[in-house]
């Protein structure tokens, strides 16, 4: 995949990078070697100080961070305007948070006390130079996930973003160097994904964080297992929504409407399957199909747009094909499932459109039925009980995160006990935020991210013992 900026609304291609030559990259690893070196003796005022500067910039830039990021992946510019926001406040809560998280601890009680250990203590020291393989479809927000907590913690970054990103992959660069981070503390690398295996192997690089697709996680995951290094993968999710009879109907399809569609539908942690219970099916599909028909397609950069192009051209075509795949199976299409050719509005222009879809019949047959569906189609399923919702919310491959509504305490403790993902959002959509771990279970990836969790992946949970210190 080359390196450009191509604008998923029109599909011209308005710039194209050079990818790092050998030289280029050296050069790179070696600074971000040298830069660990000191970074990890600041302490934790000085990098509290740089996230709030780094801060700062996204802030004061934030119209023309929004204005890239739409450009180069297709996001509704409010959207990528919240974004921005989005990545500052989490850069101001691990400068608040941050140095508590990674405190020193003091384990001591009685029985290190009887063997002499009274004085240990536990230090989180950062690792080193992190590798971070990032997606496009949160362009500076899964990158900001990852470097608040790592540069709190004192390790430095090294950012291979998605090929069709490299302008919000240079921006980011830029922004930690106008925060005023030491040389080599946080570097963009223009590479392809190529070329991830050799840096990963390269000594001076300590570990490794994806965000990506399965196919990227289990690449990565594999290289980093055969270099015995620590990996985080956050990878695929297909979630399920469910809806069961005391659910507040209008609230619950207002969400369903937002959680499937948010960032045109291109979210890991997007809601994918809704299974709603037969009691309240007919109404709950009837208006959240209704709702999602009528939403605005169109050019992002429009305020007005409520659901612009999928980010590339690929993932349209892939997207369509799971749909037909579906169809010929069985499968009803309630609305969409036909591709939009040219902008809408813009007759004759090449804009990578989809239209939201609702797709009912879904069988296990079906490849919609296992795969993500990374765009704006939503599976609809009628189940007869709450154990019928929690089996089929279970029955992917993928355990990112879920959304249920319900107001029954008993039903609430049941899916928290039974369903297979890293989060349980109740009468909610799901969404990260800071102070929460964010992760998943089976093939949506190991490790969390965000939170104290978070923080602590790219640490050497180091145990110090003082033996007699007088
Ligand atoms: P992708 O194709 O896997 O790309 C993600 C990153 O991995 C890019 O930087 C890509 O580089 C790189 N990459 C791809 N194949 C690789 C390989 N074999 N070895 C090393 N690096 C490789 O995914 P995407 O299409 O950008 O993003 C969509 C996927 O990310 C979806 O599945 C979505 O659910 C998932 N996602 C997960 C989370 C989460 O937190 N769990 C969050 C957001 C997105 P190139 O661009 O150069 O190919």
């Amino acid at each position: 995949m080359p390196i450009a900026t191509v604008n998923p609304a029109t599909g011209e291609t308005l710039e194209t990078f050079e990818p790092l030559g050998p030289d280029g990259l050296e050069a790179r690893l070696a600074r971000a070697e040298a830069a660990f070196r000191e970074y990890r003796g600041v302490g934790f005022e000085f990098r509290a100080e740089l996230l709030r500067r780094a801060a700062g910039v996204f802030d004061t830039e934030q119209e023309h961070l929004a204005r890239t990021v739409t450009t180069e992946m297709g996001k509704p510019i409010a959207q990528a305007r919240a974004e921005a926001a989005k990545c500052a406040r989490a850069l101001r809560w691990y400068a608040d948070h941050g140095a508590a998280l990674i405190a020193d601890e003091h384990p001591a009680d009685e029985d290190t006390a009887d063997s002499g250990a009274a004085a240990a203590l536990v230090r989180y020291r950062p690792l080193g130079p992190v590798l971070a393989v990032m997606p496009w479809n949160f362009p500076l927000w899964q990158v900001v996930r990852f470097a608040a907590p790592a540069l709190m913690a004192g390790n430095v970054g090294l950012l291979k973003h998605a090929s069709n990103v490299p302008r919000t992959a240079l921006a980011l660069e830029e922004i930690f160097r106008r925060a005023g981070a030491p040389e080599g503390c946080f570097q963009t690398l223009l590479i392809g994904s190529a070329a991830v295996e050799g840096v990963i192997r390269d000594d001076r690089v300590a570990a490794v964080t994806l965000t990506g697709s399965e196919g990227a996680g289990r690449s990565v995951g594999a290289v980093a297992g055969d270099a015995l290094k620590k990996s985080v993968l956050e990878l695929g999710g297909s979630d399920p929504f469910v809806v069961l009879p005391s659910a507040d109907l209008p609230e619950a399809v207002r969400t369903a409407v937002r959680a499937r569609v948010q960032n045109n539908g291109q979210s890991c942690i997007a809601a994918k399957r809704f299974i709603v219970h037969t009691d309240v099916y007919d109404a709950f599909a009837a208006a959240f199909t209704a709702q999602l028909r009528a939403l605005r397609v169109g050019d992002p950069a429009d305020e007005r747009a409520e659901l612009g192009p999928l980010a590339t051209r690929q993932g349209r075509d892939d997207l369509a094909a799971l749909v037909s795949d579906a169809v010929t199976h069985g499968a009803t299409v309630e609305t969409g499932g036909v591709r939009l050719d040219g902008t809408p509005g813009q007759p004759g222009g090449d804009g990578w459109y989809y239209p939201p879809t609702v797709v009912t019949g879904v069988t296990p047959e079906m490849r919609l039925h296992h795969e993500e569906a990374f765009g704006p189609v939503a599976s609809l399923y009628r189940v007869g009980s709450l154990a019928e919702a929690v089996a089929t919310a279970n029955d992917s491959p993928f355990g990112l995160s879920s959304s249920v509504w319900t107001t029954d305490p008993a039903e609430r403790e049941v899916c928290v006990r039974d369903i297979e993902a890293g989060g349980v959002f109740f009468n909610g959509m799901t969404a990260s935020h800071p102070a929460l771990p964010f992760g998943g279970v089976k093939r949506s990836g190991y490790g969390r991210e965000l939170a104290g969790h978070g923080i602590r992946e790219f640490c050497n949970v180091t145990t110090v013992w003082l033996g007699h210190t007088n």
